[in-house]
Formats: C-alpha cells, sequence, structure tokens
C-alpha cells in the first residue's frame, strides 16, 4: 500500500469518507484521491512525491500559481500583527474598493469566509429587500450547499424543485424554482405565472459546476429584462467566474449590470475570503443598517483580506489576462486536436483561464446535453493523465483551471502528455 493509499485508509476512520469535501473523494472516477503536500506554481505534489502539473488549481483560487512569492510574503507579514480580531480593519475597505474599481456593480460590499456564504446571504437578502419567498435556480448550476439552493428540478409537471439532498425539508424547496439553464421560453413562462412572487434569480453566468457552459445572449438578456419588469433581485454567482474569465468576470464579458453579486475563491487568493454586494439600497438591508440578518466570526479575517489584497494586485497587472487566455486556448485548442485525430469523440471551450471538456461529439449548452457526455472515456482519461502527471478535475461536471505560473512550455508538457494518455483510451 503506498502513502496516499495509507492516508486514505487512515482518514476513513476519523473523517467521513476520508475528505472534507465530497468531491476530493473521487468518487466519481474511481481509484484513490492524490493527498497533497506541497504546491508550488503550476505544480501540486502527493505524499508519494509525485509531481502534477494542476489543473485544479484549489477550484479556482490559484490563479496567479501556487504559493506566489508576494502572496506569501503578504500572509506571512499579516501574521506578525495577529491572526484575528473581530473588528473592523482598515484592510477591508481596501479589498472591498478594490473589488469594486474592478466590478462597479458591487456598489457596497460585505466580505464573508466561503461562497455558500456569500450566495446563501444574497438569496436572504433578496427576499427581505423584496418581501417574496421564491427564488429560481437553474439546473446544473451549484451555488453551495445551504437548504434553499439543493434542490434539484422537480419531476414532470412540477414546477418546484425536490430536496437533491437528504436533510432538507421539502418545505424548503418549495420555494425553488428548478428551470433549464439557457432556456429562455421556460423563464418567460414562470414569470408569466409567478413573476410577481419571485425575490430572485441567481445563475452561474458562465456555468462551472456542468463542466463549462457559458449562458446566451439570448439567455442573459431575458433574466435582466425579466427580473428588471418584475421586481425581481437578479444574482450573478460569480463565485468561480469572478476574476477568472475575464478581470471583471462574467458581467463585464455580458455587459449585464446585476442587482447583486455573489464572489469568492480567487479574492482570497488561496485563504477563505467570499463577499457578496450589489446596489447601495438592497445593501442598505443588511444588518446592522437594515433588518437582513448576517454575520460571521472569521469574516474579513486579516490575514485572509492580506491575500486577497496581494493576489487582486497580481492579476491587474498588465497582459496578465491576455497570456491567461493564450495559454488557456492553446490547451483548450490542442486537446481538441489531438483527440479528434485518435478518433475520440472531444469538444473543449475556454473562456480566460477556465476551460471545459466533453466526451461528447458536440459542444453541450445546457445540463442535459452534459449528462450525453461519455463518462467511460472521461474516467479513463482521468486517469491516463493522473498517471502521466496531469491532475484535472475528478469529475466530468467540473471545470478545469490555468493559472499565470502555467507557460507555454507546460501547456507543451500537458499537451504531449494528454497524447499519450488518448492513445491509450482510444485502444
Ligand atoms: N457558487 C459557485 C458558482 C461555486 O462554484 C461554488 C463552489 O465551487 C460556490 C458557490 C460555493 O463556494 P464555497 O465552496 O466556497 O462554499
Amino acid at each position: 500500500m503506498d502513502r496516499n493509499q495509507q492516508l486514505f485508509e487512515q482518514a476513513k476512520t476519523i473523517i467521513p469518507g476520508g475528505v472534507n469535501s465530497p468531491v476530493r473523494a473521487f468518487g466519481s472516477v474511481g481509484g484513490i484521491p492524490r493527498f497533497i503536500n506541497k504546491a508550488q506554481g503550476a505544480y501540486v505534489w502527493d505524499e508519494n512525491r509525485n509531481r502534477y502539473i494542476d489543473y485544479v488549481g484549489s477550484w479556482g483560487p490559484a490563479i496567479v500559481g501556487h504559493a506566489h512569492p508576494e502572496v506569501v510574503e503578504a500572509v506571512c507579514q499579516a501574521t506578525e500583527n495577529g491572526l484575528s480580531f473581530g473588528a473592523p480593519t482598515e484592510n477591508e475597505i481596501r479589498i472591498a474598493e478594490e473589488i469594486r474599481n474592478i466590478m462597479p456593480s458591487m456598489e457596497q460590499i460585505r466580505l464573508v469566509s466561503s461562497g455558500t456564504e456569500a450566495t446563501m446571504s444574497a438569496i436572504r437578502l433578496a427576499r427581505g429587500f423584496t418581501g417574496r419567498d421564491n427564488i429560481i435556480k437553474f439546473e446544473g448550476c451549484y451555488h453551495g450547499h445551504s437548504d434553499s439552493l439543493l434542490v434539484k428540478a422537480g419531476s414532470g409537471l412540477l414546477t418546484f424543485g425536490q430536496p437533491s439532498s437528504a436533510g432538507v425539508p421539502d418545505d424548503f424547496s418549495r420555494h425553488t424554482l428548478v428551470l433549464p439553464y439557457n432556456d429562455v421560453e421556460a423563464l418567460q413562462q414562470t414569470f408569466a405565472s409567478k413573476g410577481d412572487s419571485i425575490a430572485c434569480v441567481i445563475v452561474e453566468p458562465i456555468a462551472g459546476n456542468m463542466n463549462m457552459i457559458p449562458a446566451t445572449v439570448e439567455f442573459v438578456q431575458a433574466l435582466r429584462t425579466l427580473t428588471e419588469k418584475h421586481g425581481s433581485v437578479l444574482i450573478y454567482d460569480e463565485v468561480m467566474t469572478g476574476f477568472r474569465v475575464a478581470l471583471g468576470g462574467a458581467q463585464s464579458i455580458h455587459g449585464i449590470k446585476p442587482d447583486l453579486t455573489t464572489i469568492g475563491k480567487i479574492i482570497g487568493g488561496g485563504m477563505p475570503v467570499a463577499a457578496f454586494g450589489g446596489r447601495a439600497d438592497i445593501m442598505a438591508c443588511i444588518s446592522p443598517l437594515g433588518a437582513v440578518y448576517q454575520a460571521g466570526t472569521l469574516s474579513g479575517n486579516p490575514v485572509c483580506v492580506a491575500a486577497g489584497i496581494k493576489t487582486l494586485e497580481i492579476i491587474q497587472r498588465s497582459d496578465f489576462y491576455t497570456n491567461l487566455n493564450i495559454h488557456t486556448q492553446e490547451l483548450s485548442n490542442g486537446l481538441t486536436a489531438i483527440a479528434r485525430q485518435a478518433n475520440i469523440p472531444f469538444c473543449s471551450r475556454s473562456i480566460g483561464g477556465m476551460f471545459g471538456f466533453y466526451f461528447t461529439p458536440d459542444l453541450p449548452n445546457c445540463f442535459t446535453d452534459m449528462q450525453n457526455s461519455n463518462l467511460i472515456l472521461f474516467k479513463a482519461f482521468f486517469h491516463a493523465m493522473l498517471s502521466h502527471g496531469v491532475a484535472l478535475a475528478p469529475s466530468a461536471y467540473e471545470a478545469c483551471f490555468v493559472s499565470a505560473a502555467h507557460s507555454s512550455d507546460i501547456i507543451a508538457d500537458t499537451l504531449g502528455l494528454a497524447t499519450e494518455a488518448f492513445t491509450e483510451i482510444a485502444r
């Protein structure tokens, strides 16, 4: 038994499933998860001292590369002044102002510690602001693990959703309507019949949780028009796409001004920072100003905020996104070309530093399309790449991430290894 296996067995005796977040358990690809003991730049190393080119990037935050020396330095400096105060600090103003400069729709901002907190709080706020209970989410989008959002589409003619997790009362899911992604007609029909009861619509504007499916222009425009018409709050969940698909997130690509935005991952540079924010009149409803309660012992933690401020500084340097785009495209186009040569049904797309790949003949546009992806080929490819030293997300439904540390050489290395992997799985 190697060390990864040993640790996994040991972990399972004390941590449910051996992991502190389910996708890490390799449940959908099988095999033994790698226990990581070091990450630097574009690489991670496991407990067997194997090195991997990493495209998980801590599930998004590591956009400047792992353990960037300037970020590490900022964190070390911050620790010298204390780890947590439970009182306001100047740096919380600095990071909020920086975020607003980049995403002007976030007129007022509240820091929290996870994306789940951000979306949960944004929804409570939208409900408090509108005085309405119902919310709309879309099939295949993930917004963290709060009760209202762990809801899947109801079967048949049921418009309201059903819990997608045990422990979520049916009564909660009755307030969540689940609609197909990119389906303008379904959205129009729902607003026509229930519009005045809808507190908010929450959407992943480029859905990274069904691999990577961008919202169409028509869909995004319908979202904005219908929410405005019916007085519902439009929430762009940019926890994954913020600072990732472009500096200003998906909203800067769409040219849409959402009412509220949720962000996370990159703004903590690998430390737990997330935020929600938006229209000042809506944000004024949050405590201590307003009646919608929201709080957090470690919100705006000084060490985490220091990592975030430095990360936001680095990503605004010249050519950061130009290079990130180029490298991510090189990878995405390269993988497609190699797979096609090996006669494997495969498509890939990228936006900014995020890419998705699918074992389908055509690019998917919604969750149903994604379900046609060949999971057997995905698993085989995932394991072939891992054995060659490339770490991809261990699920066909997750996007992958490129960082500034992934140079053209590292991308070329990855494509060389992918050629071997595709050849092996085509046999
Ligand atoms: N929203 C989106 C779009 C996400 O991708 C995620 C996590 O991946 C979340 C919310 C939840 O964030 P966290 O895992 O920090 O709670």
